[in-house]
């Protein structure tokens, strides 16, 4: 567990570009902390609940005061675990209408879950469990967890389903999913719905936002400066070039 600001914890944390925190197959997951309520940002891999879980427990709150799991998008990595979650803690699951569609219908071919199988990037014996959804969010919207807020920012490309989310206060943190992580990396595959003209977009809308912390769906994370990531991003657009891919 690693407590990251007053509000903010990282509770799972994979191999891919990680900090191998819990399950290999985990993207980050961060807890948000509200006092009264909890929430987490992505599920993870639903790969080891328990340990996910014990990382809340450490964090030193109770997972049972975990209210929502917000979804930045449904590939597995993200939302496998939704249905764990859901069933063992009551958990609401949120998420933009595409994505919400392909986790209650466990749809493989849109995650490129099966594709991912196909390739070996994912061993055979891992499942994809369908699971309902508990609300249905859109662009702009702006979602309570206890005394915070924060605002959905609809950000397609890196797949069609993408959400990141902004956390309002005093240092303003940006949830960017796998959009655009540190040092401007992105995550470009080749797959039917990662569409680059989308992403160049969506990295210039979250690039416009106000934030200070930089909280992405894998690897290291920035607590003051973040915008610096976006600018390098941006920089890359600006010569007409996608900015590098994440390496793992
Ligand atoms: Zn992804």
């Amino acid at each position: 567990m690693m407590r990251i600001r007053d509000d903010v914890a990282l509770v799972g944390s994979g191999d891919i570009a990680g900090f191998s925190l819990t399950d290999p197959y985990d993207c980050s997951i961060y807890l948000l902390d509200g006092g009264d309520e909890l929430a987490l940002i992505d599920a993870g891999s639903g790969e080891d609940v328990d340990e996910l879980i014990a990382q809340v427990r450490a964090a030193g709150c109770r997972p049972e005061r975990i209210r929502y799991v917000f979804l930045t998008h449904a590939h597995f990595d993200h939302a496998g675990g939704c249905r764990a979650l859901r069933d063992r803690l009551g958990v609401q699951v949120v998420a933009l209408a595409e994505a919400a569609r392909r986790v209650r219908t466990a749809d493989t071919e849109a995650t490129a879950f099966a594709a991912a199988q196909r390739a070996g990037m994912y061993p055979a014996h891992l499942r994809c469990e369908p699971c309902p959804v508990d609300r249905v969010v859109v662009d702009g919207e702006t979602l309570a967890v206890g005394r915070l807020r924060l605002t959905a920012l609809a950000t397609p490309g890196h797949s069609a389903d993408h959400c990141a989310y902004l956390l309002a206060g005093q240092a303003p943190a940006l949830f960017s999913g796998d959009c655009v992580l540190a040092g401007g990396r992105v995550i470009i595959q080749h797959i039917a719905d990662c569409l680059l003209e989308d992403y160049a977009r969506s990295i210039r809308k979250l690039a416009a936002q106000d934030f200070t912390a930089l909280l992405p769906g894998h690897g290291l994370f920035a607590l003051n400066r973040g915008r610096r990531h976006l600018d390098v991003a941006v920089a890359a657009l600006d010569q007409l070039l996608m900015p590098g891919n994440l390496v793992t």
